[in-house]
């Protein structure tokens, strides 16, 4: 039986910081710790695999420290370049990690949460529901699994854009980022947030010692129509949340996003264009387009490939700084909670979704 924390959520391999593994190795001599945190955080090998400790020690191990992440499914794409997990935790609880292979560099997409309390109506991950919290550990374990993966293409990139609200789930995310960091190496300015815009987790983030960046989900600028596509917009309206976004750049310098899915008919006119410009101009934000992955719960389709560039040129004529996303991963619906949802059995999506374009890029 693995241990819990008070809260109910299992405690993994990766939920041990090396303070934690001292504790697990009372009365060894203190190399053994540098040795295992080293065999964990550096060469990424299960305790089994980590041969300078003796093999009673690593029997015991094996034992204390299980394995967060269970493969139940991956499929691979894009020629081999874009991997998906669907991982079963401990529990029995499900998630999905993405990794995507670039000339430049190699990014992987965690998630924070299996489902999602948010109620954005067109995301599949938020049509399941919430699940529970992951802990530090599984979210650690999500990076770890696929550098193991990537192998001597180095990962270099951790995006939070996987099932689940990162601020949310805010301490075990932030501890996710202060391993990642710290233990596992990589810069904070690799590192982005994505949030629905949870006001009071953005000031969080911004009064913390590590700057990452901050890419917030927007995909209205008018309260009228966020209210509906974002119903958290009705708790923290568009204003605070410019304020909380501003208070993030002056207190980090990183360079903030927003997300918009494009939905055909919705939020794609020139009109919404033009105050989507008003509203990221003063904060010099970047602009990633989306057009909208098809869902089961979601009626309406995304923009039409004319519309999204349509879309992207108006923006431009605003002074706008834009991004259309790259499609990766398509074939195998690398997308916010379709693989996940293939699994679960929920009603099955027309099959000209294939078509659309996934939102796990960066
Ligand atoms: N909860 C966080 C992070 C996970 S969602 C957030 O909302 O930002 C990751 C991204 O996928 C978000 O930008 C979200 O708006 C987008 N997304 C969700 N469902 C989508 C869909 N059906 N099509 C396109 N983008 C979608
Ligand atoms: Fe949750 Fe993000 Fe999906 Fe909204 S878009 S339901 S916040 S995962």
């Amino acid at each position: 039986m693995n241990s819990r924390t008070p809260s109910g959520l299992p405690v993994t391999r990766y939920d041990h910081d090396r303070t934690a593994l001292g504790s697990l190795l009372e009365g060894e001599p203190d190399y053994r710790i540098d040795q295992l945190w080293q065999g964990l955080y550096q060469d990424l090998a299960d305790p089994e695999e980590i041969t300078t400790l003796p093999s009673a020690l690593r029997d015991r191990l094996v034992h204390d420290l299980p394995p967060g992440l269970t493969e139940e499914a991956r499929s691979v794409g894009d020629e081999g370049e874009t991997v998906k997990w669907l991982w079963r935790l401990t529990d029995g609880a499900l998630v999905e990690t993405v990794l995507m292979h670039y000339a430049e560099r190699s990014t992987v997409c965690v998630s924070t949460q299996s489902g999602c309390a948010m109620g954005c109506g067109f995301c599949a991950t938020g049509q399941m529901g919430f699940d529970r919290h992951l802990t530090t550990g599984e979210i650690v374990e999500q990076v770890v699994r696929a550098q193991r993966e990537a192998g001597e293409r180095r990962v270099s990139n951790v995006v939070f854009m996987g099932m689940g609200e990162p601020l949310a789930n805010y301490d075990r995310t932030w501890g996710a980022v202060e391993r990642i960091h710290g233990d596992l190496g990589l810069s904070a300015r690799h590192l982005t947030i994505s949030t629905v815009g949870l006001v009071p987790g953005i000031r969080r983030m911004a009064d913390e010692q590590l700057p990452v960046n901050l890419a917030v989900s927007l995909h209205a600028a008018d309260d009228e129509l966020r209210d509906e596509l974002v119903p958290i917009n009705r708790r923290w309206p568009l204003s605070e949340l410019a304020e909380a976004c501003s208070h993030h750049i002056r207190s980090t310098g990183r360079r903030l996003s927003f997300e918009w899915a494009l939905i055909h008919d919705t939020n794609d006119r020139p009109e919404d264009a033009r105050r989507f410009a008003d509203y990221a101009r003063p904060l010099g934000a970047h602009i990633n387009l989306i057009p909208l992955n098809p869902t089961p719960g979601w009626p309406t389709r995304g923009s039409s490939q004319q519309r999204v560039a349509a879309f992207a040129d108006e923006l431009r004529s605003h002074g706008a700084n834009v991004t259309v996303r790259r499609t990766r991963g398509t074939e195998i619906d690398a997308a916010c909670g379709q693989l996940r949802a293939d699994r679960m059995d929920v009603p099955v999506e027309a099959p000209g979704r294939r078509q659309a374009t996934t939102t796990l890029t960066d």
